[in-house]
């Protein structure tokens, strides 16, 4: 287990396609368990391959405790409806953060640390964080998406929340 550096944005790793993963091995589980290290290290509710640096379709996702570490690897959103605002940071972009809209809830097909292939359904924040991290495995940064950037007056009134 270990905390792994955090890839800031600009970097090119940031803004690629990350490739498949084929074979799930001890190091995937490695890897996985660094990236938990390193996502509560820099108390992020998520945490995508590239931004450590890895050009792979790996994901983590942990807004709560109910529904705990979801591990998302090669994931596919397969239905998504409604529609959600509000406000989103990324470890990429320390200090940066902006109104994002996206859809509510979400359907995803991903497979687990074992290769196994699994559904997920996800609303409302978890949805949210969710499509954030997929979106990195494929280049798109939420800045592509953020439609006002917020001020300090405003983040002061998020984090007193
Ligand atoms: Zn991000």
């Amino acid at each position: 287990m270990a905390v792994r550096k955090i890839v800031m944005h600009p970097a090119d790793i940031l803004e690629q396609e990350c490739k498949p993963v084929d074979v799930f091995d001890k190091k995937l589980t490695k890897l996985l368990d660094d990236m938990y290290d390193t996502m509560i290290e820099f108390d992020g509710v998520g945490l995508a391959a590239p931004q450590i640096n890895i050009d792979k379709q790996i994901a983590i996702v942990d807004v709560d405790d109910q529904h705990g570490t979801i591990e998302l690897i090669n994931p596919e959103i397969i239905e998504s409806s409604g529609t959600q605002s509000g406000p989103e940071g990324c470890l990429s972009f320390p200090g940066l953060f902006g109104e994002v809209t996206r859809p509510y809830k979400v359907k995803v097909r991903a497979q687990d640390r074992k290769g196994r292939t699994y559904e997920l359904e996800a609303e409302d924040f978890l949805a949210r964080a969710i499509q954030h991290e997929i979106d990195h495995l494929h280049g798109i940064l939420f800045t592509s998406k953020v439609s006002r950037y917020l001020d300090e007056n405003e983040l002061e009134e998020l984090t007193e929340e």
